[in-house]
């Protein structure tokens, strides 16, 4: 996951390969509810692991239910409609719409003594209607702050069924899909609910249905305007059932094979297709009416462009009620950016009461894009960027404000395809959490951008002068690769070592070099499948290591592996010749330095701390003979390279020199964008 204050998506230039989406967040959420209320034990497979379900799974555990997390897989042991707590309890429902409306709902009607609050902008989000229908009932449940929205206290019920019970259905479906699920818990009688208003987003009321179903529970329906659950209605467990993939998630996907994948190179989508019970399914309707080539089978899609003329791509412009497909839609919004004329996205209303004001924040970031936006109460009209001009100086650098809001983010991602070639900036980018916590590793394993556009910071210096702390921290911040090259020639030295080569032996030690099967994890390096981090973190494996790099031939087995590492959404490089040799065209390139009493001084305290005795003249004496080496052999010397900035860190804090960097980069950034930044 990227948990950077912001991700720099390079240009992307094409998009292909398969992706397996992460389960559907409004069927898992649904599904660990019944799970949870049920009789009997449920093992849910595939279930999406993100910041949602985790609220959901928390609350049910405070419940007493028990819950076993097997990665995707967890086995639930249903309360048998009757919960084990129901004192006291406070729970935390962050800003999940899918774990608030049905949880207050089935809490109220089993009744406790509960407090139910979420982040500030849950407590902006409309549940007035759902409360309302739960005192109708006559459930007890109060506001803690502001009439009509969460944190809510819900207390011991006085249940009344007589008459039917009245939902508004034209802000949120969840407020009937919360009744829908809730109210088996206590259907004595026949309960009728009745929907006032124009019921939306109607494809999520037959999820709900649907998994009640798989849970023993049919529910009558007269049209769209009256359910019926049945007296004695009892949820019994399915023992297994499986997830389907977010059909949402997928819309991203979609998009992508339509705006970057070609028929003989498509994009293929795995775990959903059109078979689907989510509504957002319909999206690929949509999609295909914009101009995108969809194959649907019943578990996958298969997606490539249609005509697109190059430079000037387009897709076709839309004029659409998206009422049945308000999540997805969103993604409509950023295909447009790609259309011929302007496409408006109508009944949309309910864009404004979700994780943001979403109509709002789509409007204001596209125009930052370079797109004419007109907004209304429920809709969105959407002219994009210039593009048929050779310069293409419609489009704009943005830095995309995601609102806490994992659709704005995703959504942004396909901006970065615009024909003018310009970086887009997704601030907050771990948003995604939300729903697809891997959503920019999926994007970067089928997209690809031209090798040259994939930034490359190198920083290069001697021995102990900080440069992979600040590399690491750097690639930390910008959620980029780091490459250790130096590890590199330590695993060299070490593993030719190991076997008893013959040190002497430029050849011998150049095939250890290209057999070597290495793995780079956080702290862990390995070498063929055996961790040696420590090994070749030592003094000795320093010597050899300055001893093999003075091979070419070595130096030629890994370069390209090195090359390898330049992989979306960028790389930090740090080594002696990163700049000099491996990557040439990078666009920033450090040389650090430090004097040779400050490294020997860092590099003790380095290896006291780790326990390891040392002596500091000594250890000076073999960092200037290792700089000696590394500046006067003939291939690849320690030089700064023509084009770096030089930084002496003697006298400053790692942060510092972190803050150096990064303003350096910003300042190369700022090129696309001089007043955004
Ligand atoms: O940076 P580190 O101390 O881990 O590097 C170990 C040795 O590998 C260095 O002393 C240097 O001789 C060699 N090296 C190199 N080229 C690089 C990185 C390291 O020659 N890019």
């Amino acid at each position: 996951m990227f948990d950077s204050v912001f991700l720099d998506l390079p240009p992307l230039q094409s998009a292909t390969g398969v992706v397996q989406l992460p389960g559907s967040k409004s069927i898992s959420n649904r599904v660990l509810l019944l799970s949870a209320l049920c009789q009997g034990t449920t093992v849910v497979h595939d279930l999406l692991d993100s910041d949602d379900t985790r609220v959901m799974l928390t609350a049910l555990r405070q419940l007493g239910c028990g819950v076993d997390v097997q990665g995707t897989t967890v086995t639930m042991v249903g309360l048998g409609g009757q919960l084990k707590q129901h004192d006291a309890l406070e729970f935390f429902m962050g800003n999940a719409g899918t774990a608030m409306r049905p949880l207050t709902a089935a809490l109220a009607v089993l009744g406790g003594d509960f407090t139910l609050k979420g982040v500030p902008r849950m407590h902006e989000r409309p549940i007035g209607d759902l409360v309302q229908a739960l005192r109708s009932l006559g459930c007890s449940v109060d506001y803690l702050a502001n009439e009509g929205f969460p944190p809510l206290k819900i207390g011991k019920p006085n249940l009344k069924m007589d008459a039917p019970i009245q939902v508004r259905g034209d802000v949120s479906s969840q407020f009937l899909t919360a009744l829908l699920l809730a109210l088996p818990l206590v259907a004595t009688k026949d309960i009728h609910v009745d929907v006032v208003g124009e019921l939306i987003s109607k494809p999520y009321i037959d999820i709900t249905l649907k998994l009640l179903s798989r849970f023993g529970v049919q529910v009558q329906q007269q049209g769209w305007s009256r359910f019926t659950i049945p007296a004695g209605s009892k949820y019994l467990s399915p023992k297994d059932i499986y997830v389907e993939a977010d059909a949402s998630s997928a819309s991203y996907f979609v998009a992508l094979g339509g705006l970057a994948a070609t028929v003989d190179k498509p994009l293929r989508i795995l775990g959903v297709g059109a078979a689907s019970i989510q509504g957002d399914i319909k999206f690929i309707d949509a999609a295909a009416q914009m101009g995108v080539q969809i194959r649907a089978e019943p578990n996958a899609l298969t997606v490539w462009r249609g005509n697109w003329e190059v430079q000037t791509a387009f897709l076709k412009a839309i004029d659409l009620d998206c009422n049945h497909i308000p999540d997805a839609a969103m993604t409509l919004a950023v295909m447009a950016l790609y259309a011929h004329g302007t496409t408006r996205l109508r009944n949309i209303a309910s864009w404004r009461v979700k994780e943001t004001d979403r109509i709002a924040a789509m409007a204001t970031e596209l125009r930052k894009l370079g797109a004419k936006v007109q907004e209304g109460v429920d809709f969105i009209r959407i002219t994009p960027p210039t593009h048929n001009s050779p310069s293409h100086t419609g489009w704009r650098f943005a830095s995309i404000h995601t609102y806490d809001d994992h659709r704005m983010a995703m959504c942004a991602s396909l901006a970065a395809f615009n024909p003018a070639g310009l970086p887009v900036r997704i601030e907050d980018p771990q948003c995604v959490a939300k729903t697809f916590p891997d959503y920019f590793e999926a994007l970067f394993s089928v997209a690809k951008a031209d090798t040259v556009n994939i930034p490359v910071i190198c920083i290069d210096g001697p021995t102990a002068s900080g440069k992979g702390t600040l590399a690491s921290m750097i690639a930390k911040q910008l959620g980029y690769h780091y490459l250790d090259s130096g590890a590199l020639y330590r695993l060299v030295g070490f593993a030719a070592s190991q076997v008893g080569v013959d040190l002497d032996d430029e050849a011998a030690v150049a095939t250890i070099a290209l057999q070597m099967k290495i793995g780079f994890d956080r702290d862990r390096v390995s070498l063929n499948g055996i961790d040696v981090a420590d090994n070749i973190r030592s003094e000795a494996s320093g010597m050899l290591a300055s001893k093999v790099s003075s091979y070419p031939a070595v130096r030629q087995a890994l370069f390209d592996l090195q090359l390898g590492f330049r992989k979306l959404p960028g790389l930090v490089a740090d080594g002696r010749d990163m700049g000099t040799v491996i990557f040439p065209d990078a666009p920033l390139k450090v040389f650090l330095t430090a004097s040779a009493a400050t490294r020997a001084e860092r590099r003790y305290k380095q290896l006291i701390s780790k326990g390891i005795s040392a002596k500091i003249d000594s250890l000076r004496a073999d960092l200037e003979a290792r700089d000696a080496r590394d500046q006067s052999r003939s291939a690849a010397p320690l030089v700064a390279a023509k084009d770096a900035l030089m930084l002496d860190n003697s006298n400053l804090t790692i942060e510092a020199s972190v803050t150096q960097v990064l303003e350096w980069w910003d300042k190369k950034f700022s090129r696309f964008a001089p007043s955004q930044l």
